[in-house]
């Protein structure tokens, strides 16, 4: 089938470009046409668009709201859902683009022996302890994942759309937990945006109305959080 010929040629030519003697350290472009090759098959969940506009979008949001301009934990965020997501190995990427940018996309991929609600819950508590480069991919990614929910197809009910919204918000506090001001400073940018894409309607086909991504008061967001939880034991 001529999408499998195109993978295998593109591998080829990655190969090859690799040999050369005079390329340069891996960069940005070589972590964008890495991860495309590897989402190739996939389109992201509930949108007809190829999955790698999200990882793209996520190094995007990084650059263009926090001002990130460190490489590794650009490339990073390109790669961040390929061992997740495609079945690469991170020694895969430590060979390809290095060990910090491993290491970056290792912080940030889920252990998918846990149980759905595990997966969840281990994310919080991992992300608090992670580098602030790790951190930050989390935030951005969390950050795209909430605002393609205004785009959620029509069978999503309130608890996926609302509970995931509440599930990130939880993700991004603890992301922002024991910073310290400066480095608060730097990326409250990130935190703003968040809050702005919490903030914005989506139609609810079940509620035949506009509601907000994320609810309006702590309260909400508690119940909605726990039945999100709930609904994932199911
Ligand atoms: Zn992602």
């Amino acid at each position: 089938m001529l999408p499998i010929q195109t993978a295998l040629t593109d591998i080829a030519f990655a190969q090859l470009l690799n040999q050369c003697s005079t390329a340069p350290p891996p960069n940005i472009l070589d972590a964008i046409q890495f991860a495309a090759e590897r989402h190739q098959f996939q389109r992201r969940a509930g949108a007809d668009v190829p999955y790698v506009n999200h990882p793209i979008t996520v190094a995007l949001i990084l650059q263009r709201v926090a001002g990130v301009t460190d490489q590794n934990i650009l490339m990073a965020a390109v790669l961040h859902d390929v061992v997740e997501d495609t079945g690469t190995k991170i020694t895969e990427i430590e060979n390809r683009f290095g060990k910090e940018v491993a290491g970056y996309v290792a912080e940030v991929t889920d252990d998918k022996t846990f149980s759905k609600l595990e997966i969840k819950k281990a994310q919080i508590e991992r992300v608090r302890a992670a580098s602030l480069g790790a951190r930050m991919i989390k935030v951005a990614d969390k950050i795209h994942n909430c605002y393609s929910l205004l785009s959620a197809p029509k069978e999503w009910d309130r608890v996926r759309v609302q509970g995931y919204a509440c599930w990130s918000l939880a993700v991004v506090n603890a992301a922002f937990s024991n910073m310290s001001m400066k480095e608060t400073a730097q990326y409250s940018h990130l935190l703003e945006m968040f809050y702005m894409i919490g903030s914005l309607p989506y139609y609810d086909d079940y509620l035949k109305a506009r509601i907000l991504i994320l609810p309006a008061t702590d309260r909400e967001r508690t119940e909605m959080l726990k039945m999100f939880y709930l609904s994932l034991e199911k």
